[in-house]
């Protein structure tokens, strides 16, 4: 049953909800926790530029699906589940659908050489054991669906529940949403700690001095959560860069449509993926490297070439594309690809910190999960818990000292930590 809107009324100042980081996820999260019926501060010095930014906006819980990641799989159908009611919440006082570029057209599947097929006929072996629908097509049924894909290609597969939206205007759309009401408010500044009274979390120190006060704060900074001081002693959240380059190309008016759809590739053991945008773009993606680059977002020469040689054996047409834009971003890695969502406990299994919650670790899919973590902070912050993301907890990778205890916000780098798993 859906719990009940709260009515603020909280002292000029003070916020029931501070949100840090203004990604997919802290946008995400703030309009849930709006539309409850609170009054949410989101604190963010540069909102929408970090992997968000780069995104390719995939919504692809069937693609996606790994080897052993059963219960991300289980996160990512809910949220999938979650995703038409709210692109639709978005869609208020609009002609144009949601204004987030959210379509609902299907993914194909294609692979390059034998070995590409017979790794696309394996991994549909273990998506349909975990109930997923994925259909083989004839190179020429992939052809009728989608002309300009190569004759060359080795085979296809359907997969109707993986879709799309455009990340950059879903965060222009929601923040122009909540920029409408004056129970919303964007800081521009940067966390820098947060803030503890009697015990529990009071709200956010900002960089260059001030605070925001709240009885709830969500940490939803990306891979700027584990900088931020005054976490929970011993506290561990294991992030890392995880970096890719993607690109955005123009569609000259004679080769529109250039797709319906879009198309996932496999082009000698290398995946690829092209997008295509309702605004006659589309985006190719993505690489993934653990480099440790000059510029966090300097974009890889050979990561370029890789990218637009294999979209172009898939698809020849890339090659008479307009290049607009290379980018490079860090997605929030984590240990075991699952993000850190959920409230903290004291001493690793006493009750949970008041007034904290984290989200964070959404690595290759939070914008998939933006639904779903939204619902999961509102969930919380109405004093629920849904016990099946339980595994998802933030501190399950910290063991922590008997005695770390509410306040104790020694910070992280200096605090007794240990990982439960690699
Ligand atoms: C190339 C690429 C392609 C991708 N494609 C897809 C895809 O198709 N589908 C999908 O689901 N996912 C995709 N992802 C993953 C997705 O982009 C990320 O999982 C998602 O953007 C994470 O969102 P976030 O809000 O947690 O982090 P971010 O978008 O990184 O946002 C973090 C925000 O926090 C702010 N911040 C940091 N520190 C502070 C501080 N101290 N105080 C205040 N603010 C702070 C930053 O300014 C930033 O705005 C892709 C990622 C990359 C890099």
């Amino acid at each position: 049953m859906a719990s009940p809107t709260v009515i603020s009324a909280t002292p000029p100042g003070q916020y029931d909800v501070a949100v840090i980081g203004g990604g997919v996820i802290g946008h995400g999260i703030a309009w849930e926790a709006y539309r409850s019926g609170r009054s949410v501060a989101l604190i963010d010095d540069a909102p929408g530029t970090g992997a968000s930014w780069a995104a390719a906006g995939m919504l692809a819980p069937v693609s996606e699906l790994h080897y052993q990641e059963e219960e991300l799989l289980a996160l990512m159908l809910e949220a999938s589940r979650l995703w038409p009611g709210f692109a639709a919440g978005l869609g208020e006082g609009r002609s144009d659908a949601s204004g987030t570029g959210y379509r609902t057209t299907p993914t194909l599947a294609v692979g390059a050489d034998a070995a590409d097929r017979q790794a696309l006929a394996d991994l549909r072996g273990v998506q349909q054991a975990s109930g997923l629908a994925v259909e083989p097509l004839t190179v020429r049924e992939a052809r009728g669906r989608e002309p300009l894909l190569s004759p060359g290609i080795s085979c296809a597969f359907d997969i109707p529940a993986d879709h799309q939206v455009d990340p950059r205007k879903l965060l222009a759309r929601i923040g122009e949403l909540l920029a409408r009401d004056p129970r919303y408010t964007a800081v521009p500044r940067r966390a820098a700690a947060l803030r503890w009274e009697g015990g529990r979390v009071s709200g956010v120190g900002l960089e260059g001095g001030g605070e925001i006060r709240a009885g709830e704060t969500i940490v939803a900074n990306g891979l700027g959560a584990a900088g931020l001081q005054g976490l929970p002693g011993g506290l561990d959240l294991p992030l890392r860069p995880v970096y890719g380059d993607i690109l955005r190309l123009r569609v000259p008016q004679a080769l529109r449509p250039l797709l319906r759809c879009t198309v996932r590739g496999l082009v000698r053991g290398i995946p690829v993926y092209i997008v295509p945008r309702e605004d006659g773009t589309v985006v190719i993606g993505a690489t993934q490297r653990e480099d440790a680059p000059s510029d966090p977002g300097a974009v890889s020469a050979g990561g370029v070439y890789q990218l637009l040689r294999d979209a172009q054996q898939l698809l020849p047409a890339v090659a008479e594309l307009e290049l607009l834009e290379a980018t490079a971003r860090a997605r929030p890695g984590t240990p075991d690809n699952a993000p850190l969502l959920g409230r903290v406990a004291r001493s690793g299994t006493g009750p949970d910190y008041e007034g904290l919650i984290i989200a964070t670790g959404f690595f290759r899919h939070g914008v998939l999960l933006t639904p779903v973590a939204a619902a999961v902070c509102r969930q919380l912050l109405d004093g629920e818990t849904d016990p099946r993301w339980a595994g998802f907890r933030p501190d399950r990778f910290s063991i922590r000292p008997p005695g770390s205890s509410a306040g104790d916000t020694t910070p992280r780098d200096t605090a007794t930590t240990e990982r439960k798993t690699a």
